[in-house]
Protein backbone atom coordinates (compact mmCIF):
# COMPACT_ATOMS: atom_id res chain seq x y z
CA UNK A 1 0.00 0.00 0.00
CA UNK A 2 2.61 2.17 1.09
CA UNK A 3 4.45 1.95 -2.06
CA UNK A 4 1.22 2.56 -3.96
CA UNK A 5 1.12 5.92 -2.11
CA UNK A 6 4.80 6.68 -3.25
CA UNK A 7 3.69 6.28 -6.70
CA UNK A 8 0.99 8.55 -6.87
CA UNK A 9 3.22 10.87 -5.27
CA UNK A 10 5.29 10.74 -8.00
CA UNK A 11 3.04 11.31 -10.36
CA UNK A 12 1.28 14.06 -8.47
CA UNK A 13 4.74 15.87 -8.37
CA UNK A 14 5.34 15.25 -12.19
CA UNK A 15 1.83 16.74 -13.07
CA UNK A 16 0.87 20.37 -13.90
CA UNK A 17 -2.98 20.10 -14.76
CA UNK A 18 -4.67 17.39 -11.86
CA UNK A 19 -8.49 16.72 -11.66
CA UNK A 20 -9.91 15.35 -8.44
CA UNK A 21 -13.45 13.36 -9.52
CA UNK A 22 -15.14 12.05 -5.84
CA UNK A 23 -18.28 11.14 -4.16
CA UNK A 24 -19.78 10.25 -0.67
CA UNK A 25 -16.45 8.42 0.16
CA UNK A 26 -14.57 11.92 0.62
CA UNK A 27 -16.93 12.66 3.26
CA UNK A 28 -17.07 9.19 5.18
CA UNK A 29 -13.89 10.23 7.18
CA UNK A 30 -15.67 13.53 8.35
CA UNK A 31 -18.50 11.44 9.70
CA UNK A 32 -21.28 11.73 6.93
CA UNK A 33 -22.17 8.55 5.91
CA UNK A 34 -22.28 7.01 2.28
CA UNK A 35 -24.73 5.56 0.27
CA UNK A 36 -23.24 2.08 -0.73
CA UNK A 37 -20.74 1.30 2.37
CA UNK A 38 -21.69 -1.12 5.02
CA UNK A 39 -22.83 1.31 6.69
CA UNK A 40 -24.44 3.54 4.20
CA UNK A 41 -27.09 4.42 4.38
CA UNK A 42 -28.45 2.22 1.48
CA UNK A 43 -27.76 -0.40 4.68
CA UNK A 44 -30.26 1.45 7.14
CA UNK A 45 -33.64 0.34 7.78
CA UNK A 46 -35.99 3.13 6.03
CA UNK A 47 -39.58 2.83 4.62
CA UNK A 48 -38.02 3.80 1.51
CA UNK A 49 -34.94 3.70 -0.30
CA UNK A 50 -32.68 7.05 -0.24
CA UNK A 51 -32.76 7.19 -3.94
CA UNK A 52 -36.54 7.23 -3.64
CA UNK A 53 -36.76 9.86 -0.87
CA UNK A 54 -34.35 11.97 -2.81
CA UNK A 55 -36.52 12.27 -6.63
CA UNK A 56 -38.50 14.90 -7.84
CA UNK A 57 -41.66 12.67 -7.37
CA UNK A 58 -41.48 12.01 -3.86
CA UNK A 59 -40.26 15.08 -2.61
CA UNK A 60 -43.55 16.96 -4.28
CA UNK A 61 -46.06 14.37 -3.11
CA UNK A 62 -44.19 13.62 0.51
CA UNK A 63 -42.61 16.60 1.21
CA UNK A 64 -42.51 15.81 5.19
CA UNK A 65 -40.93 12.63 4.23
CA UNK A 66 -38.47 14.10 2.31
CA UNK A 67 -37.41 17.08 5.06
CA UNK A 68 -37.67 14.23 7.50
CA UNK A 69 -34.95 12.02 5.83
CA UNK A 70 -33.16 15.64 5.31
CA UNK A 71 -32.98 16.61 9.20
CA UNK A 72 -32.31 12.95 10.50
CA UNK A 73 -29.72 11.59 7.65
CA UNK A 74 -28.78 14.05 4.90
CA UNK A 75 -27.38 17.09 7.13
CA UNK A 76 -24.21 16.48 10.17
CA UNK A 77 -24.02 19.02 12.12
CA UNK A 78 -20.42 19.87 13.01
CA UNK A 79 -18.91 17.52 10.43
CA UNK A 80 -15.84 19.30 9.29
CA UNK A 81 -13.49 18.96 6.23
CA UNK A 82 -11.17 15.87 6.75
CA UNK A 83 -6.98 15.35 5.33
CA UNK A 84 -7.98 14.54 1.60
CA UNK A 85 -10.67 17.89 1.46
CA UNK A 86 -7.83 20.08 2.92
CA UNK A 87 -5.01 17.99 0.77
CA UNK A 88 -6.79 18.90 -2.57
CA UNK A 89 -7.52 22.15 -1.21
CA UNK A 90 -3.41 22.34 -0.63
CA UNK A 91 -2.80 20.78 -4.29
CA UNK A 92 -4.97 23.79 -5.55
CA UNK A 93 -2.93 26.36 -3.98
CA UNK A 94 0.19 24.46 -5.28
CA UNK A 95 -0.51 25.04 -8.60
CA UNK A 96 -1.09 21.43 -9.14
CA UNK A 97 -4.54 20.92 -8.80
CA UNK A 98 -7.07 22.47 -12.02
CA UNK A 99 -10.36 21.51 -10.09
CA UNK A 100 -12.58 19.14 -7.36
CA UNK A 101 -15.48 17.88 -9.39
CA UNK A 102 -17.65 16.61 -7.07
CA UNK A 103 -21.02 14.39 -6.80
CA UNK A 104 -21.18 15.40 -2.68
CA UNK A 105 -23.95 18.02 -1.90
CA UNK A 106 -21.99 18.72 1.78
CA UNK A 107 -19.80 21.77 1.10
CA UNK A 108 -16.71 20.07 2.61
CA UNK A 109 -14.46 21.23 -0.14
CA UNK A 110 -15.11 25.01 0.18
CA UNK A 111 -14.84 24.71 4.02
CA UNK A 112 -11.59 23.37 3.40
CA UNK A 113 -10.21 26.29 1.26
CA UNK A 114 -10.71 24.43 -2.61
CA UNK A 115 -11.94 27.51 -4.68
CA UNK A 116 -12.32 25.60 -8.20
CA UNK A 117 -15.13 22.97 -6.76
CA UNK A 118 -17.78 22.03 -9.48
CA UNK A 119 -20.47 20.73 -7.51
CA UNK A 120 -22.45 18.23 -9.77
CA UNK A 121 -25.23 17.78 -7.43
CA UNK A 122 -25.76 20.93 -5.87
CA UNK A 123 -25.23 21.96 -2.16
CA UNK A 124 -27.36 22.09 0.83
CA UNK A 125 -25.67 25.18 1.73
CA UNK A 126 -28.30 27.01 -0.40
CA UNK A 127 -31.81 26.58 -0.61
CA UNK A 128 -34.49 28.36 -2.62
CA UNK A 129 -38.15 28.90 -2.79
CA UNK A 130 -39.81 26.72 -5.16
CA UNK A 131 -42.26 29.31 -6.29
CA UNK A 132 -41.18 32.71 -6.13
CA UNK A 133 -37.35 31.60 -6.20
CA UNK A 134 -36.32 33.46 -3.35
CA UNK A 135 -32.39 32.52 -2.18
CA UNK A 136 -32.24 31.32 1.44
CA UNK A 137 -29.21 30.52 3.30
CA UNK A 138 -27.89 27.09 4.88
CA UNK A 139 -30.05 26.96 8.26
CA UNK A 140 -33.42 27.93 6.61
CA UNK A 141 -34.60 23.83 7.08
CA UNK A 142 -32.71 23.19 10.11
CA UNK A 143 -34.20 25.85 12.36
CA UNK A 144 -37.89 25.34 11.34
CA UNK A 145 -39.97 22.29 11.70
CA UNK A 146 -41.85 20.26 9.33
CA UNK A 147 -42.07 21.99 5.68
CA UNK A 148 -40.12 25.11 5.47
CA UNK A 149 -42.39 27.67 3.77
CA UNK A 150 -40.83 31.19 2.07
CA UNK A 151 -43.14 34.16 3.07
CA UNK A 152 -44.83 33.90 -0.14
CA UNK A 153 -46.42 30.29 0.88
CA UNK A 154 -43.79 27.99 -1.09
CA UNK A 155 -42.14 25.48 -0.06
CA UNK A 156 -38.73 26.06 0.68
CA UNK A 157 -36.43 23.11 -0.99
CA UNK A 158 -32.24 22.55 -0.95
CA UNK A 159 -30.75 23.88 -4.11
CA UNK A 160 -29.78 19.91 -4.84
CA UNK A 161 -30.30 17.98 -8.21
CA UNK A 162 -32.88 15.14 -6.56
CA UNK A 163 -33.19 11.86 -8.73
CA UNK A 164 -35.72 12.80 -11.77
CA UNK A 165 -33.65 15.66 -12.51
CA UNK A 166 -31.48 17.27 -14.67
CA UNK A 167 -27.81 18.41 -14.13
CA UNK A 168 -26.78 21.94 -14.90
CA UNK A 169 -25.67 22.42 -18.26
CA UNK A 170 -23.09 24.64 -16.96
CA UNK A 171 -21.35 22.34 -14.09
CA UNK A 172 -21.30 19.42 -16.67
CA UNK A 173 -19.36 21.98 -19.67
CA UNK A 174 -17.03 22.78 -17.16
CA UNK A 175 -16.18 19.68 -15.42
CA UNK A 176 -15.68 18.00 -18.89
CA UNK A 177 -13.17 20.80 -20.18
CA UNK A 178 -11.39 20.54 -16.96
CA UNK A 179 -11.50 16.35 -17.24
CA UNK A 180 -10.66 16.83 -20.90
CA UNK A 181 -8.16 18.92 -20.34
CA UNK A 182 -5.99 17.35 -17.12
CA UNK A 183 -2.95 14.90 -17.34
CA UNK A 184 -3.49 13.35 -14.26
CA UNK A 185 -7.57 12.32 -13.17
CA UNK A 186 -7.66 10.94 -9.29
CA UNK A 187 -11.12 9.28 -8.67
CA UNK A 188 -11.90 9.04 -5.32
CA UNK A 189 -14.43 8.02 -3.12
CA UNK A 190 -17.53 7.16 -5.69
CA UNK A 191 -18.71 3.87 -6.60
CA UNK A 192 -18.79 5.38 -10.12
CA UNK A 193 -22.41 4.13 -9.81
CA UNK A 194 -24.62 7.47 -10.24
CA UNK A 195 -25.07 8.62 -13.97
CA UNK A 196 -24.84 11.23 -15.72
CA UNK A 197 -21.94 11.95 -13.22
CA UNK A 198 -20.02 8.84 -13.27
CA UNK A 199 -20.02 8.69 -17.52
CA UNK A 200 -18.35 12.42 -17.40
CA UNK A 201 -15.26 10.18 -16.33
CA UNK A 202 -14.88 9.10 -20.11
CA UNK A 203 -13.71 12.61 -21.07
CA UNK A 204 -10.24 11.94 -19.54
CA UNK A 205 -7.47 11.80 -22.25
CA UNK A 206 -4.55 12.48 -20.12
CA UNK A 207 -1.87 10.06 -19.09
CA UNK A 208 -2.32 9.18 -15.61
CA UNK A 209 -5.83 7.55 -14.41
CA UNK A 210 -5.35 6.76 -10.43
CA UNK A 211 -8.15 5.39 -8.05
CA UNK A 212 -8.39 6.24 -4.44
CA UNK A 213 -11.52 3.89 -3.12
CA UNK A 214 -12.29 1.26 -0.25
CA UNK A 215 -13.95 -1.18 -2.76
CA UNK A 216 -13.74 -2.31 -6.16
CA UNK A 217 -15.11 -0.10 -9.06
CA UNK A 218 -15.97 -1.08 -12.28
CA UNK A 219 -13.20 1.08 -14.11
CA UNK A 220 -10.21 -0.20 -11.74
CA UNK A 221 -8.99 -2.18 -14.74
CA UNK A 222 -8.45 1.02 -16.88
CA UNK A 223 -6.53 2.95 -14.07
CA UNK A 224 -2.58 2.76 -13.89
CA UNK A 225 -2.37 2.87 -10.39
CA UNK A 226 -5.46 1.55 -7.50
CA UNK A 227 -5.35 2.43 -3.86
CA UNK A 228 -7.52 0.40 -1.85
CA UNK A 229 -8.02 2.45 1.14
CA UNK A 230 -9.43 5.08 3.05
CA UNK A 231 -8.97 8.39 0.77
CA UNK A 232 -8.15 10.62 4.04
CA UNK A 233 -5.49 8.44 5.57
CA UNK A 234 -4.13 8.74 1.82
CA UNK A 235 -3.69 12.21 1.38
CA UNK A 236 -2.48 12.38 5.02
CA UNK A 237 0.44 10.28 3.47
CA UNK A 238 0.67 12.34 1.03
CA UNK A 239 0.97 15.45 2.45
CA UNK A 240 3.60 13.83 4.64
CA UNK A 241 5.91 12.78 1.74
CA UNK A 242 5.88 15.96 0.19
CA UNK A 243 7.31 17.35 3.60
CA UNK A 244 9.71 14.92 3.55
P1 LIG B 1 -21.61 5.79 -2.96
O1 LIG B 1 -22.16 5.71 -1.59
O2 LIG B 1 -22.32 5.14 -4.06
O3 LIG B 1 -20.13 5.18 -2.94
C1 LIG B 1 -19.17 5.58 -2.01
C2 LIG B 1 -17.88 4.84 -2.35
O4 LIG B 1 -16.86 5.38 -1.52
C3 LIG B 1 -17.95 3.33 -2.09
O5 LIG B 1 -17.38 2.67 -3.19
C4 LIG B 1 -17.10 3.15 -0.82
O6 LIG B 1 -16.39 1.93 -0.81
C5 LIG B 1 -16.14 4.32 -0.93
N1 LIG B 1 -15.66 4.83 0.35
C6 LIG B 1 -16.36 5.05 1.50
N2 LIG B 1 -15.58 5.65 2.41
C7 LIG B 1 -14.35 5.77 1.84
C8 LIG B 1 -13.12 6.32 2.29
N3 LIG B 1 -12.97 6.81 3.51
N4 LIG B 1 -12.07 6.30 1.43
C9 LIG B 1 -12.19 5.77 0.19
N5 LIG B 1 -13.33 5.24 -0.29
C10 LIG B 1 -14.40 5.26 0.53
O7 LIG B 1 -21.33 7.34 -3.25
P2 LIG B 1 -21.29 8.14 -4.64
O8 LIG B 1 -20.55 7.34 -5.65
O9 LIG B 1 -20.84 9.51 -4.35
O10 LIG B 1 -22.81 8.18 -5.13
C11 LIG B 1 -23.86 8.44 -4.22
C12 LIG B 1 -24.65 9.71 -4.45
O11 LIG B 1 -25.07 10.12 -3.16
C13 LIG B 1 -23.94 10.88 -5.02
O12 LIG B 1 -24.75 11.38 -6.02
C14 LIG B 1 -23.86 11.92 -3.88
O13 LIG B 1 -24.39 13.15 -4.32
C15 LIG B 1 -24.81 11.46 -2.85
N6 LIG B 1 -24.30 11.51 -1.45
C16 LIG B 1 -23.58 12.59 -1.02
C17 LIG B 1 -23.10 12.66 0.27
C18 LIG B 1 -22.30 13.86 0.70
O14 LIG B 1 -22.49 14.96 0.17
N7 LIG B 1 -21.35 13.71 1.62
C19 LIG B 1 -23.35 11.62 1.16
C20 LIG B 1 -24.13 10.51 0.70
C21 LIG B 1 -24.58 10.48 -0.61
Amino acid sequence: MDERISELHRLIEESERIVFFGGAGVSTESGIPDFRSVDGLYNQKYKYPPETILSRSFFEAMPEEFFRFYRDKLVVTGAKPNAAHKYLAHLEERGKLAAVITQNIDGLHEAAGSKKVLELHGTLLENYCVRCKRRYGPNVVMECEGVPRCQCGGVIRPDIVLYEEGLSGRVLRESVDHIARADLMIIGGTSLAVYPAAGLINYFRGRNLVLINKSPTAVDSEAQLVIPGKIGEVCAKLWAMEQD
